[in-house]
C-alpha cells in the first residue's frame, strides 16, 4: 500500500486507541468505521449487526465462495498506563490493551483495498465484530437474522501476539485456543451474631474446601484443563456478624468444549457435595463462555500458503493457546483459520496497561489478508 495510505491507517488506529468502549458499547467506535466506509466503493453493509457490529460486503462479477475476514471493536474496562505514547487513553479506566485498535486498522485497509480492487469471484465480507472480551459478540453476531444473508464459506481473523518476532505469522491446525467458562458458585447459610456462631451456618469451611478444591479438579481429567480461581467473598465486613453468604468464581478452560464442559460438570458435582455437608444452599451461574478455536485444515493451507508467497517468517505452534477467543465460535460454524501476528519480544502482555499496538505490522496483516483472498478469489 503507498505511504499516504499506511499513514492514515496509523492515524486512525491511534485515534481509535484514545477512544475506547468496553464490550457491547462501541457505539461511537462503530460510527466512526462507519464514516470511513462510506466513502469506499461497497456492494452492501448490515449495520447494528448484534447490537453495534457492522459488515461491509465486496461482490465480484462471477459466482464464487464468500469469505469472512474479523477484527473486533471493544476495548477493555483496564486503566492505561503508558508514559511513553502521546495518544494514550482519554476515557478513564477504558483501553486498547489488546490491540483491536490495530486490528480495526488492519481490516480497514483491507477495506480501501478491496473498494478498487473487487474480488474476481465470490465475495468478500468484512466483518467489525462487537464485544470479543466478554465471548458474546460472535454469539450475536451469529444469531443476527441478516448474518445469514453474509454466510461464509471461510473466516479469517488475526491476533496480534507479543512475545513473538514482528511480522512473525504464528499458526497451528486444529486446535489453537482454548475454550473457557466462568463459573460463579453462591454457598449460602445464614448470619448471626458473632458472639454466637453457633446460632448461625457460616460457609467458611464450605468455601474454603471449594477454592483449594476446584483447582485441583484438573488433576483427573487426562486432557489439558485448568481451573484458576479469580475472586472470592465471604460474608461481610462486620466484626459483630457472622457470614451467612459466600461466593467463589473462577475460570475453567479445556482445549476443547468437551473438556471445559467436563470441567464444569466437575466444578459442579464438588460443589454440590460441599454445600451438602455443610447444610448449605447452592446457587451455580455460567458466564463469559468462549468455544475452542479449532483451525480448518483447508484454511490453514491457505494461510500457511499466503505466509509462504509473501515470505513471511512461519511458526508453526506445537501447542494451543492456553487463552480463549470469541472467535472460536465460527469454527462451529464455517472453516475458519486464526493465527497469530507476532507483536514483537518486547512488547508487553495482552491487558497489561503498558500494551500499545504496533504500527509497523498494520501493513503485515493487510498483506496476509490480501493474499489469502487472492488464494480464495482468483
Ligand atoms: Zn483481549
Ligand atoms: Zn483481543
Amino acid at each position: 500500500m503507498n505511504t499516504p495510505t499506511i499513514q492514515s491507517l496509523i492515524q486512525l488506529r491511534r485515534y481509535l486507541h484514545q477512544y475506547p468502549e468496553i464490550s457491547g458499547n462501541e457505539s461511537k467506535t462503530a460510527q466512526k468505521i462507519h464514516e470511513l466506509f462510506q466513502e469506499l466503493e461497497i456492494d452492501r453493509y448490515y449495520t447494528a449487526l448484534g447490537k453495534t457490529g457492522l459488515a461491509y460486503v465486496f461482490e465480484g462479477p462471477q459466482l464464487g465462495p464468500t469469505s469472512l475476514f474479523r477484527c473486533e471493536l471493544d476495548g477493555l474496562p483496564i486503566q492505561e498506563n503508558n508514559p511513553n505514547i502521546s495518544h494514550s487513553s482519554k476515557i478513564s479506566g477504558t483501553s486498547h490493551v489488546c490491540g483491536h485498535d490495530g486490528h480495526m486498522a488492519i481490516i480497514t485497509g483491507l477495506g480501501m483495498h478491496l473498494s478498487a480492487n473487487k474480488p474476481s469471484k465470490g465475495r468478500v465480507v468484512l466483518l467489525f465484530q462487537p464485544a470479543e472480551e466478554t465471548g458474546e459478540g460472535a454469539e450475536a453476531v451469529i444469531a443476527d437474522p441478516r448474518f445469514a444473508e453474509v454466510y461464509p464459506d471461510y473466516a479469517f481473523a488475526l491476533h496480534n501476539l507479543p512475545g513473538y518476532e514482528l511480522h512473525q505469522i504464528v499458526l497451528k491446525e486444529g486446535a489453537f485456543a482454548a475454550a473457557s467458562v466462568g463459573i460463579s458458585i453462591h454457598l449460602k447459610g445464614w448470619n448471626s451474631h458473632s458472639a454466637h456462631p453457633e446460632a448461625g451456618k457460616s460457609p467458611a469451611k464450605a468455601m474454603a474446601e471449594l477454592v483449594l478444591g476446584l483447582e485441583k479438579l484438573p488433576a483427573s481429567i487426562e486432557d489439558f484443563s485448568l481451573v484458576t480461581v479469580i475472586h472470592a467473598k465471604l460474608g461481610e465486613v462486620a466484626f459483630g456478624t457472622t457470614p451467612g453468604e459466600a461466593v467463589v468464581m473462577a475460570t475453567l478452560r479445556g482445549f476443547t468444549n468437551e473438556v471445559r464442559d467436563l470441567l464444569v460438570e466437575q466444578a459442579r458435582r464438588l460443589a454440590e457435595e460441599l454445600a451438602a455437608q455443610s447444610g448449605l444452599g447452592l446457587e451455580i451461574t455460567l458466564t463469559e463462555s468462549f468455544a475452542a478455536t479449532h483451525n480448518d485444515p483447508e484454511a490453514t493451507a491457505i494461510g500457511i500458503k499466503a505466509a509462504h508467497e509473501l515470505a513471511l517468517d512461519i511458526l508453526e505452534a506445537k501447542q494451543p493457546f492456553r487463552w480463549s477467543e470469541d472467535f472460536g465460535l465460527f469454527s462451529s460454524h464455517t472453516k475458519t483459520l486464526l493465527f497469530g501476528l507476532g507483536s514483537g519480544l518486547q512488547q508487553p502482555q495482552l491487558h497489561e496497561p503498558t500494551f500499545d499496538f504496533p504500527d509497523e505490522i498494520i501493513e503485515t496483516g493487510i498483506s496476509m489478508f490480501k493474499k489469502i483472498i487472492d488464494l480464495i478469489h482468483e
